[in-house]
């Protein structure tokens, strides 16, 4: 009887891992072949400074636009990516792409690109930024590497010697997603990062939840101390904006100043926000 169970349950279960596996390896095919094919594209999402009411920058992020399935989100091809090491030519492609773009942007704007773990563990790293500089003739000083604190987990020696490298160049360095992880406090005193990203779920609990301010506050105030740029990701509202200026922030990122924008439409979203400047405060009239 008991045998009989097993087997059920192995006959249920069979197809379904079959079906999950075979997905898998159909998107690491796809993934092979998008970049010859050029199927990737960077959209681009602002970054507003809450004192001057300026878009300081943007952050690129990767779109698929996948011949039979559309537009895949980052979220579903880059950890395989990562996994299994697509992620260093593709992210190469991205820092590339980003810094040709970011040169024909008006000074003084910097591009954020996101650079992942694994990419890390390539020893060409740094020469691969400085070429894609080079190339591009987008200066050090407006480009920004965001890392995650999975970059600073792995073997830490190295890593922090290739950051330091970067800052040396004159690139700045972001901590993103801060306050997800296990240990984001220590991670800020092992490197002198030039911004912290809030996590948009702390962004999403400001409203929501009785003690949302408290954490934004502290955040705010330490990066204040260290001084580091403090930015609030995920803003949807103008009421999560006001309060996020008034805990301290010094910038915003969110769908309520933009959603990431394909490059060819940033002039014409630069120019909108030179006419009419998002107000961060409230009653202000640009
Ligand atoms: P991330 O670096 O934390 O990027 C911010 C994500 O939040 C983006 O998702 C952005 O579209 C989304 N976002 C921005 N504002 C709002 C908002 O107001 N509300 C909500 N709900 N979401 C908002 P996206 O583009 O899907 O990217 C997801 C993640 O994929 C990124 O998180 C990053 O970790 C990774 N990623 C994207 N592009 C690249 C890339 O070129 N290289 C690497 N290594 N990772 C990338
Ligand atoms: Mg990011
Ligand atoms: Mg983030
Ligand atoms: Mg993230």
């Amino acid at each position: 009887r008991a045998k009989l169970d097993g087997r059920g349950l192995f006959r249920f279960f069979e197809p379904e891992m079959d079906a999950r596996m075979q997905a898998r390896r159909q998107l690491e095919l796809d993934m092979r072949q998008a970049l010859a094919r050029r199927e990737f594209q960077l959209h681009y999402q602002p970054q507003l400074n809450l004192e001057t009411d300026q878009l300081t920058g943007c952050e690129a992020l990767i779109r698929w636009r996948h011949p039979e399935r559309g537009m895949v989100s980052p979220a579903e091809f880059i950890p395989l990516a990562e996994e299994i090491g697509l992620i260093v030519p593709i992210g190469e492609w991205v820092m590339r792409q980003a810094c040709r773009d970011a040169a024909g942007w008006p000074a003084p704007l910097t591009v954020a690109v996101n650079v992942s773990p694994a990419q890390f563990k390539s020893d060409r790293l740094v020469e691969m930024i400085v070429s894609a500089l080079a190339t591009s003739g987008l200066p050090a000083a407006r480009l920004e590497v965001e890392i995650t604190e999975g970059v600073l987990l792995q073997e830490s020696g190295r890593t922090l010697q290739t950051l330091h490298r970067l800052r040396d160049l004159g690139v700045r360095v972001s901590m993103d997603d801060f306050g997800t992880g296990y240990s984001s406090l220590s991670y800020l005193r092992s490197f002198p990062f030039d911004k912290i990203k809030i996590d948009r779920s702390f962004v999403s609990d400001l409203v929501s939840k009785p003690d949302g301010e408290a954490i934004i506050r502290a955040i705010a105030g330490l990066g204040k101390s260290l001084g580091m740029t403090t930015v609030a990701e995920g803003v949807e509202t103008a009421e999560q904006m006001h309060r996020i200026r008034a805990e301290g922030c010094t910038d915003v990122q969110g769908y309520l100043i933009s959603r990431p924008v394909p490059a060819e439409d940033l002039a014409a979203l630069l120019a909108r926000h030179r006419a009419r400047p998002t107000p961060s405060r409230p009653g202000a009239r640009p």
